[in-house]
């Protein structure tokens, strides 16, 4: 029964390390493009390949696969490194695919003096025709017989900046009929003149993508490369190199990339998002990015718990962004602190409760958590309530307050409302209560029973908060699938700002610190919060009212 709880991933793994593959090794490397910062959907493929490295005593590389120089910025470096942290993972050896570059280049004149690469002065549309079709061959360009002396000679100029950008390429020759395009005579070199983050102005010859992954596995001892279903077609490129390299047998291996509802995941989108100011930045907590989500109040056990979840399949779907939301809400629940903190508020008078006087009321921080400790909450002649919690013609089962109807407030007593006050305009303003004495919590001898219990803040000690309720970003459900640019679906109203008054205990938060208020959700302090200006975003309500 155990067998079948495995992934795919680790039924592999576990026959390799039955046949005593690799000598019972396991190495995987989670090989991300500093290009931009790390999404959910990067947690995944984090989740799964430090995951499995773990679960059999191996070990996992983080490799920045900084192959192309335009892109990529040491910025996005040490945002990956610390969101990888943060998601609970170390690496075994932390390395740069430019390392590699010296090595690479070895590679490509070893594959050139075995006759299997040629620099090729095609131009990018002559070599698109070349190509031929999916159902027709292609055609070998003109500079494919070149021998291998002149191809060294010329591809050592390449490398010194003799040539010009787009003018010289250097191809591997494989086969211009392989069912596989892929196959159909690569690009592995192109001349770019362009400053990298690390390498600096070393290089002006940049090997592509395929001609740098499975290299860096095998110079790295990769057992198991772990990538998206959309490099199935690259792996005959990835085996033939190795082959024909003689080099380390890394092997790869393709999983279902996650998607998410109402949610883009590119680096590409999100920059876009970024700079044209759609949201505050990569860490706005409306961002599927790890630091966005982070910012929000997310935990790394619930996105780890996520991860888990959705498990890893063959075949791509798309993931309802709700059990994302399912999994923090579990978490927080266990974890968070409890605050009454009333977003809507209806001032409530205590007739029979002395002016001037503050009584201190106690209650538990976590009811799921008894060592979460009990704090104070003063109680006064007027206290705020929610707006909804009140109705002037309640119907049946409504158990909050309503003329001569009776509630508790949570750790303080019951009242029992007697009046409310209208303005000219109909609205109450207003309402008049009663407390009954001897129905403190703890020590209530009152005998009454109430349904209803309320959270409150008392008037005199609230305390003023800004709060940022979140709604989805975007406001279509699959974003693969919708009409026009992904921009046109942008949700106007993903943030509401709101004052909030809160019991004065949260003057104590700090930045990251996760709360729920009571009756109303899951918040955190947010990073632009100061002394006395207090903001709390909005992780997640407390139930799935979505759609609802
Ligand atoms: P993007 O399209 O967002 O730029 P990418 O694949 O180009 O993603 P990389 O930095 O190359 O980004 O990704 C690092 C690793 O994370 C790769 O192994 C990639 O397969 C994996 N990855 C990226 N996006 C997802 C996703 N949505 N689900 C699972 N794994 C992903
Ligand atoms: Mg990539
Ligand atoms: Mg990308």
């Amino acid at each position: 029964t155990e067998e079948k709880s495995l992934n795919f991933i680790e039924q592999i793994i576990e026959e390799d390390l039955r046949n005593g593959k690799h000598g019972g090794r396991v190495l995987t490397r989670f090989p991300p493009e500093p290009n931009g910062y790390l999404h959910i959907g990067h947690a995944k493929s984090i989740c799964l390949n430090f995951g499995v490295a773990q679960k059999y005593g191996g070990g996992t590389n983080l490799r920045f696969d900084d192959t192309n120089p335009v892109t990529e910025d040491t910025e996005y470096v040490d945002s990956i490194k610390n969101d990888v942290q943060w998601l609970g993972f170390q690496w075994v050896n932390e390395f740069y695919a430019s390392d590699y570059f010296d090595s690479l280049y070895e590679y490509a004149l070893l594959l050139i003096r075995k006759g299997l690469a040629y620099v090729d002065e095609s131009t990018s549309e002559q070599m698109a025709a070349q190509k031929g079709t999916p159902t027709e061959p292609g055609t070998n360009s003109p500079y494919r017989d070149r021998t291998p002396e002149e191809n060294e000679a010329l591809f050592v100029r390449m490398k010194n900046g003799e040539f010009a950008e787009g003018t010289r390429t250097l191809r591997a020759k494989i086969d211009m009929a392989a069912p596989n395009m892929i196959m159909r005579d690569p690009v592995i070199y192109r001349i770019k003149f362009a400053h990298h983050h690390r390498t600096g102005d070393k290089w002006c010859i940049y090997p592509m993508y395929d001609f740098a992954h499975g290299q860096s596995d095998s110079i790295e001892k990769i057992t198991h490369s772990i990538c998206t279903l959309e490099f199935i077609p690259h792996r005959d490129l990835y085996d033939w190199c190795i082959e024909k390299l003689e080099i380390f047998p890394s092997k790869q291996y393709e999983f279902a990339r996650l998607n998410l509802t109402y949610t883009v995941m590119s680096k590409r989108k999100l920059l876009q998002l970024v700079n044209e100011q759609h949201v505050t930045g990569w860490d706005d907590p409306r961002m599927p990015t790890i630091s966005g989500l982070r910012r929000r109040g997310y935990t790394p056990e619930s996105i780890r718990e996520f991860c888990d979840r959705i498990g890893v399949a063959r075949r791509d779907n798309l993931i309802d962004v709700s059990l994302l939301e399912f999994c923090i809400r579990e978490h927080l629940n266990k974890v968070a602190e409890r605050r009454m903190v009333v977003l809507d508020p209806l001032k409530v008078i205590i007739t029979n409760f002395p002016e001037g006087q503050v009584e201190i009321c106690h209650s538990e921080n976590n009811p799921e958590d008894p060592n979460g400790g009990i704090r104070e909450i003063p109680f006064g002649r007027e206290i705020y309530v929610e707006r909804d919690d009140f109705m002037e013609v309640a119907p049946k089962k409504y158990f909050r307050l309503a003329p001569g109807q009776m509630v508790r407030l949570k750790s303080a007593y019951i009242i029992k409302c007697d009046d409310f006050v209208k303005d000219e305009a109909g609205n109450v303003t207003e309402l008049h209560c009663s407390y009954i004495e001897n129905s403190k919590s703890g020590s209530d001898t009152s005998g009454i029973n109430v349904k209803g219990t309320l959270h409150w803040v008392s008037v005199n000690e609230a305390l003023p908060i800004e709060i940022r309720e979140y709604d989805r970003l975007f406001s279509v459900e699959d974003l693969s699938t919708a009409e026009g640019d992904f921009k046109d679906h942008i949700n106007p109203n993903s943030l509401q700002i709101i004052t909030g008054y809160a019991e004065p205990a949260l003057k104590e938060a700090v930045v990251g610190t996760k709360f729920q208020f009571m009756r109303k959700g899951y918040f955190c302090l947010d990073t632009d919060s100061t002394a006395d200006h207090l903001v709390f975003n909005r992780t997640v309500g407390l139930k799935d009212t979505w759609g609802k």
